[in-house]
């Protein structure tokens, strides 16, 4: 019989408006042993966004409070607004067996890579720069100032790319959670984590 194994922490990067969370919802729909953190962030809440489910929207002296406290496993600032992953969530879902994922951006994703070296890491690009701006217009949910700065800080995200484990191009946005998701099977299989299960079959 298979034991329960502690659960993966999969972070996934890429540019505002490439479909990160769309991509994930997808995900979610493939597999039952997943589950997502919910980030702090000082922004304000889009529309139909709902605390305690997109974000934990909290003010600048809290999230710093948080920081100071050590409560979060990472924190970034990102065009102008502060986001950042709570620690504890994290841990309990991890030892309880199910696999994590942040959607987190590139600073974020170091400081993870730099604390839990088996994280898995997935950069999600968009198939080209001008889908991503289309993309990113489409949302009807920031202002043309916030568009450009989203836009430029596209290109420098995408520079970091190669620093992740694993490149995902969210054309089709169910091929895309496909790919994840074989990631995510694959990276289960490897001989690291199962190798406890070979002694137990020749004990057997
Ligand atoms: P992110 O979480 O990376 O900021 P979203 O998931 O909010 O991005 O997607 C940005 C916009 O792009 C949304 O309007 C979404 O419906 C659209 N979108 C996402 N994936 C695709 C895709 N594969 N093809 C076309 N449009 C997409
Ligand atoms: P948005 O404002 O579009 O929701 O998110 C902006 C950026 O912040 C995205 O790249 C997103 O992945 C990133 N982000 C969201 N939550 C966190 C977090 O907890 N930590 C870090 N470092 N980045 C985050």
């Amino acid at each position: 019989m298979q034991r329960r194994d502690r659960g993966r922490l999969i972070v996934i990067s890429g540019p505002s408006g490439t479909g990160k969370g769309t991509v994930i919802s997808r995900l979610m729909e493939l597999r039952d042993d997943l589950c997502i953190s919910v980030s702090l962030t000082t922004r304000p809440p889009r529309p139909g966004e709902v605390d305690g489910k997109d974000y934990f929207f909290v003010t600048r002296e809290e999230f710093s409070q948080k920081v100071e406290a050590g409560l979060l496993l990472e924190h970034a600032e990102f065009v102008g607004n502060c986001y950042g992953t709570p620690r504890e969530f994290v841990e309990q879902k991890l030892d309880g067996g199910v696999s994590v994922i942040l959607e987190i951006d590139v600073q974020g994703a170091e400081q993870v890579a730099a604390s839990c070296p088996d994280s898995v890491s997935v950069f999600i690009l968009p198939p080209s720069g001008t889908e991503l701006e289309r993309r990113l217009r489409g949302r009807h949910t920031d202002s043309e100032e916030k568009i450009r700065s989203r836009l430029l800080e596209a290109k420098r995200e995408c520079a970091e790319a190669a620093r992740y484990g694993y490149i995902v191009v969210n054309d089709s946005a169910t091929a895309a959670a496909r790919e994840i998701d074989a990631i995510i099977t694959a990276e289960k299989c490897k001989s690291a984590y199962r190798i406890n299960l070979v002694t137990e079959v020749l004990i057997s």
